[in-house]
């Protein structure tokens, strides 16, 4: 879960799991965009292969 918090006065909002918010703070009335980048892995992946080859003689 993540703090959502006001950019401008950093009350705190709420918390939660969210992609894409807009939410008001009652104390200064900031409308808050905000948004999660999620890491995500394992999308992009083949087309390129790359082989090691390590060889210690
Ligand atoms: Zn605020």
């Amino acid at each position: 879960m993540q703090e959502i918090r006001c950019g401008n006065c950093s009350k705190k909002l709420g918390e939660g799991e969210y992609i894409t918010l807009a939410i008001k703070c009652p104390r200064c009335r900031t409308v808050n965009h905000l948004r999660t980048t999620r890491s995500t892995s394992a999308s992009h992946r083949a087309s390129d292969t790359k082989v090691l080859h390590s060889e210690h003689q």
